[in-house]
C-alpha cells in the first residue's frame, strides 16, 4: 500500500484547496480513502478491497498490468512527432493501428474522420459545433434528463443537472435546446414497449414541426443510447431509428452520446445504438477511451467536418491533443477488449447479474424494475404511496450504505429522483464478483425491509 496521509488529514486538504464542487462520495457516512486500484477492486489506505460496480471509466479493470507497461514504455519517448509543415502528430503507426480498430467497429456508418479531444463536454460541444455549421441552424434536440457535459454550451442542454441547480443565472437552458421527453417506459406517460418508441417518436416529431412552424431549422438530436445520469432508462424499440428519420427530414444531424455506453460495454454490440438498429451522424467517445487517461473523440464523416471547417477555418486544436501516449493507451483497451473476450463477457455477465436481480425484484417490493444491457444496469428503488409507485431516494441511499459499510461493494444511486441503483463495473467482471455483489444487495435490502 503506497504511503498515504491520515484520512482525517486528507479530508482537510481536499477542503482547503480543492473546488468543492468535487464532491467526496459517501462523505456523510463513510468518506473512502482510496489508494490503489487492482481489477475490480479499489483498495483504501488500511487495504480494505471495495468491489467497484460503478466505474465504467476504468473499462478493463484498475491498474491492468498491460497498460501500466505501455504506460511506462510511452513515457520514455516523445509524445509528439513533428511533421515537416510543423503540424504536431501522434506516431503515425500507432495512429494507423487505432484507425484500423476503431474504424472497423462501426463497419455501417461509413464514418472516415475522427477528431481527438480530451474529454466527453470538449466532444459533445464539438460534435454541435459541427452540426450547427452543417445546417446552418441552432435547434438542438434533447431528451428530459440528460446529461452531456460540463462546458457551456453541454451544461446549458442538461436538464440533469438544470433540475438540481440553483436560481443562479450562470447556467440556463439554452434558449436553442428543444426538450423532448425521456422515452421511459417504467415511469413516463407511454408504457407500452410494443408502442411506446412510435408515441415518443412522435412527440420529437411534433416539436420539431412546432420549431420548424416558428421559421427556426433543426441542427441536431442528441442523445445517449441507453440514457446513463437520467436513471439507467433504456429506449423502446424503435424509438432511435424513427426519431433519427424524423430529425433528419427535418434536416438536422444525429448525435449519439456513446461517452458512458461505448466501448464493448452492451455485450451485444460494440456500441450500444447499434442494438437499435439506428446510425448516427456523429459518435462521440468519452470516458473508457484509455481506461482512465484523458482522450475523447468526435467519430463522423469527413464531408461533414469540411462544411465545418470550410465555415469556421481549421478546427482549432487543443495544445495536448494528438499525443502518442494517449493513443497508446487507447489501442492497448481495444487490444485488451478483444484478447481477453471482454464484450462476450461483459453479455454473459450482464445476462446473469440481470437475471439474479430479476429474482431479487420478486422478492423485494422496493424494487420496482430491473434493466439493463450487457453490464449497464439499473434497479429502479420505489416505494407505495396511496397505491400509486412513486421514486424512493431514501431507501436507494440507505441501500448503497449497507453495501458498502456491510458488504465492501460500491455502488451509487443516480437519475433524475436519485432512486435508480446503478451497476456499470468495468467489464472484466467476473461470476465472483456477481456473486459479492447479488449477495450484498440482497441482504441489505433483507435487513433494510425487516426491520
Ligand atoms: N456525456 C455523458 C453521457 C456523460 O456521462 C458524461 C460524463 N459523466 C459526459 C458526457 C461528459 O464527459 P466528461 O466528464 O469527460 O467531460
Amino acid at each position: 500500500i503506497p504511503q498515504a496521509l491520515p484520512t482525517a488529514d486528507a479530508i482537510d486538504l481536499r477542503k482547503k484547496y480543492v473546488s468543492p464542487s468535487l464532491s467526496l462520495h459517501y462523505s456523510e457516512y463513510k468518506p473512502l480513502h482510496i489508494v490503489k486500484g487492482d481489477g475490480l477492486f479499489l483498495i483504501d489506505d488500511a487495504g480494505t478491497h471495495y468491489l467497484d460496480c460503478i466505474n465504467n471509466v476504468a473499462l478493463v479493470g484498475h491498474s491492468h498490468p498491460r497498460l501500466v507497461q505501455v504506460l511506462r514504455q510511452q513515457l520514455a519517448n516523445p509524445s509528439f512527432r513533428v511533421s515537416p509543415d510543423g503540424t504536431l502528430l501522434p506516431d503515425d503507426r500507432l495512429l494507423e493501428d487505432y484507425m484500423a480498430k476503431i474504424f472497423r467497429t462501426v463497419p455501417e456508418a461509413d464514418f472516415d474522420v475522427i477528431l481527438f479531444l480530451r474529454s466527453g463536454s470538449e466532444a459533445n460541444d464539438l460534435a454541435l459545433s459541427i452540426a450547427k455549421a452543417v445546417t446552418e441552424s441552432t435547434q438542438v434536440l434533447v431528451l428530459d434528463g440528460a446529461y452531456h457535459g460540463h462546458s457551456q454550451a453541454t451544461m446549458c442542454l442538461s436538464t440533469y443537472k438544470m433540475n438540481q441547480a440553483t436560481t443562479d443565472s450562470t447556467y440556463k437552458i439554452e434558449a436553442d435546446a428543444v426538450i423532448v421527453p425521456k422515452p421511459d417506459i417504467f415511469r413516463g406517460q407511454y408504457k407500452d414497449p410494443k408502442t411506446a418508441g412510435q408515441l415518443y417518436a412522435d412527440d420529437v416529431k411534433a416539436q420539431m414541426e412546432s420549431v420548424l412552424s416558428q421559421g427556426k431549422g433543426i441542427a441536431a438530436f442528441i442523445s445517449e443510447p441507453f440514457l446513463g445520469t437520467a436513471g439507467q432508462v433504456p429506449l423502446p424499440p424503435g424509438y432511435l431509428q424513427t426519431v433519427y428519420k424524423y430529425v433528419r427530414e427535418a434536416g438536422g444531424l444525429c448525435i449519439a452520446d456513446e461517452v458512458q455506453t461505448g466501448f464493448a460495454r452492451s455485450g451485444v454490440k460494440f456500441w450500444l445504438h447499434q442494438t437499435h438498429r439506428a446510425i448516427p451522424d456523429i459518435l462521440v467517445l468519452g470516458k473508457p477511451m484509455a481506461n482512465g487517461h484523458p482522450i475523447s473523440a468526435v467519430m463522423t464523416k469527413s464531408e461533414l467536418v469540411k462544411k465545418f471547417t470550410d465555415k469556421h477555418g481549421p478546427h482549432i486544436l487543443n495544445e495536448f491533443i494528438s499525443d502518442s501516449l494517449s493513443l497508446a493507451l487507447a489501442n492497448t483497451v481495444m487490444d485488451i477488449i478483444s484478447d481477453e473476450k471482454l464484450q462476450e463477457n461483459a453479455l454473459s455477465m450482464g445476462n446473469y447479474v440481470l437475471e439474479r436481480l430479476k429474482i431479487l425484484k420478486d422478492k423485494y417490493s422496493c424494487i420496482g424494475d430491473v434493466r439493463g444491457i450487457g453490464l449497464f444496469i439499473g434497479i429502479e428503488i420505489i416505494k407505495e404511496v396511496d397505491n400509486v409507485k412513486v421514486a424512493d431516494g431514501v431507501m436507494a441511499e440507505l441501500l448503497v450504505k449497507k453495501a458498502l459499510l456491510e458488504h465492501n461493494v460500491l455502488l451509487r444511486e443516480d437519475g433524475v429522483d436519485h432512486n435508480v441503483i446503478k451497476i456499470k463495473p468495468p467489464i472484466t467482471f467476473s461470476k465472483d464478483n456477481a456473486e459479492t455483489l447479488i449477495n450484498a444487495i440482497d441482504r441489505s435490502l433483507h435487513s433494510l425491509t425487516s426491520s
